[in-house]
């Protein structure tokens, strides 16, 4: 990454985390991966339950695995074996201490877009777990609401079927067509624009392109 691009992430990373702040968001911007890994460390509280879903830029951070590696309780549901168990983990994500998860898309003035397919990251953004930690790359961030919306629908979720290859119209046009398929991941279309109870949800925003 140039030291342009570094510069711009950092100028509209501080604009959103005041724009945050102002909606009772807890925020913070971190320059590197590093960073955001020793921030996120200092947020969860030793020995609390800590679930997560649609958090790949966690991972991308190494955040996850140092939960799995330390005193935590790490409810992960790519440990489990059946698909029984894998529900039940995301059921006890709902009543977990934090849940972490990720952002499709995030607007300037401070607004947060995610798409869901299941709803168990959706639901557990709105309610349930004590706190939610939203680890996010600079690239997420666009100026309006309308951008971040836009953003979610033709470049996150498509992205995202290019993974899950499930059979919908974007998995072979990386191009969204409204789809009604049954396979479709795009159930459910979450705008978080306030915070309450004050600082629920903590943001760790990157000056790094992560996730999709
Ligand atoms: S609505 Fe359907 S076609 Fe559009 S991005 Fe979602 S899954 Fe793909």
């Amino acid at each position: 990454m140039t030291q342009q691009h570094k510069m711009y992430y950092k100028k509209r990373g501080e604009i959103l985390v005041k724009n945050l702040v102002s909606r009772h968001f807890e925020a913070y911007y971190c320059d590197t991966k590093t960073e955001a890994l020793e921030k996120a460390l200092e947020l969860i509280p030793k020995g609390a339950s800590i679930g997560w879903g649609g958090a790949m830029s966690a991972h991308q951070i190494g955040l996850v695995e140092a939960l799995n590696a330390g005193n935590y309780h790490a409810i992960d549901r790519d440990k489990c074996t059946t698909q029984e168990e894998k529900l039940q983990a995301a059921k006890d994500s709902m009543f977990a201490d934090v849940f972490l998860t990720g952002a499709n898309a995030l607007s300037l003035d401070g607004e947060m877009v995610n798409i869901d397919g299941t709803g168990n990251r959706v639901a557990a953004i709105v309610y349930g777990p004590k706190q939610v930690l939203v680890i996010a790359g600079m690239n997420k961030v666009v100026d309006t609401l309308e951008d971040a919306v836009t953003r979610a629908r033709t470049v996150a979720a498509p992205m995202n079927q290019q993974r899950f290859q499930l059979p919908v119209p974007c998995t072979t046009t990386a191009t969204c067509a409204d789809c009604k398929s049954e396979s479709c991941i795009c159930n459910q279309i979450l705008i978080t624009r306030h915070c309450r109870p004050v600082g629920r949800i903590k943001f760790i925003l990157v000056g790094e392109d992560l996730g999709l």
